[in-house]
């Protein structure tokens, strides 16, 4: 292992991100020291007992002193939690969040953060749909997108607050990208909260039909009904605040996904097997591209085995 990029690290929200945060730096370095805190007190008891780090009773004192301050809250959390802790800033600090919507995150937290401190949102293109600090694992990170979105600044110090940053993120093993937030945003929605949303809509018709078709649609949920319900399973709260966040992109995102479905709709209807055949094939060399970069494996069944192991998936 390799010296740590920071001495001191504090982690707030020790759920899925934050406790996989606090795995990973214990497995693969980045950082000397953890600090840790979550609102819930539940929570926190159960991070206590799983997680490595120093466990504090307040937000403030666990990032009194930090290097690295890490927000792993949802994004409608993130501007109140950056004015608690404000004060307890240390001069040079970086503040930092993994929420997945950056341009409110960034405007949220750069309304309360303190001048002398270095705010450099971020968001891992890494997850899955347990929540909890139970549901933490050291590798979640490996080999995922890491996606900084840092604020206007021709400050050197700001600069190298940012490198730093982004060797932190390499040393747990991912691959760091920057990125406006807005294009980051309009990217997150077609590739993240649009499948999300439409997970949600299809298991709830789903469930509505579940009553009329008295069980068979549970019973024959393998195929791609399965995989729909696996991502319609992810935290509400987060998800809540994600469509409330980047509303617009989700908008305009869904205002082109139902042009396109009318079309199919269109084709179904009037039995235009040519239109139906030139778009699923289109679709198909979206998915060789998926494998192509490394995203996905071509197994059958979406690469995932029923019951095995959690990994990163890209989920949010
Ligand atoms: P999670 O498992 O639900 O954990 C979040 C934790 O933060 C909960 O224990 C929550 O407590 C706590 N919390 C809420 N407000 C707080 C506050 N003001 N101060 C301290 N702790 C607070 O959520 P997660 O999946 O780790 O998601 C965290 C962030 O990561 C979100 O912004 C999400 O958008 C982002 N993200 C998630 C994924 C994913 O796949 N899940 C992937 C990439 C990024 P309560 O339960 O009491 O609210």
């Amino acid at each position: 292992m390799s010296q740590p990029v920071f001495q001191r690290v504090a982690i707030l929200g020790i759920g899925l991100l934050g406790a996989s945060l606090a795995h990973a730096i214990r497995a693969y370095g980045g950082a000397g020291e953890v600090t840790l805190y979550d609102a819930d007190p539940e929570a926190r008891a159960q991070a206590a007992r799983l997680v490595q780090g120093h466990m504090f009773e307040t937000a403030r004192a666990a990032a009194e002193g930090a290097d690295a301050v890490f927000l792993c809250v949802p994004v409608g959390a993130l501007g109140s939690l950056t004015a608690e802790i404000a004060p307890a800033l240390k001069d040079g600090a970086i503040l930092t969040d993994v929420g997945s919507v950056k341009q409110r995150a960034s405007e949220d937290m750069a309304h309360a953060c303190p001048d002398h401190v270095h705010l450099i949102p971020g968001h891992p293109i890494a997850g899955t749909e347990k929540s909890g600090p139970g549901a933490g694992f050291a590798d979640l990170f490996r080999d995922a997108w890491h996606i900084l979105t840092p604020m206007p600044s021709d400050d050197p110090a700001y600069a190298a607050a940012t490198d730093r940053l982004s060797r932190f993120w390499q040393a747990l093993g991912a691959r760091v990208e920057t990125m406006a937030p807005d294009r980051h945003d309009r990217v997150l929605a077609i590739t993240s909260h649009l499948p999300h949303l439409i997970a949600y809509n299809i298991v709830s018709t789903a469930y509505d039909m579940e009553s009329v078709e008295q069980g068979e649609v549970v019973k024959y949920s393998a195929g791609g009904f399965r995989d729909f319900t696996r991502i319609a399973a992810s935290d509400p709260t987060m998800w809540r605040d994600v469509f409330l966040t980047n509303r617009d992109a989700v908008l305009e995102t869904l205002g082109r996904f139902s042009e396109d479905l009318a079309a199919l709709q269109r084709a179904i209807r009037w039995g235009d097997g040519d239109a139906l055949f030139r778009e699923f094939s289109r679709a198909r060399g979206i998915r060789q591209a998926v494998i192509e970069a490394g995203l996905d494996t071509d197994e059958a069944d979406f690469g995932r085995r029923a019951l095995a192991a959690p990994k990163p998936d890209g989920d949010a």
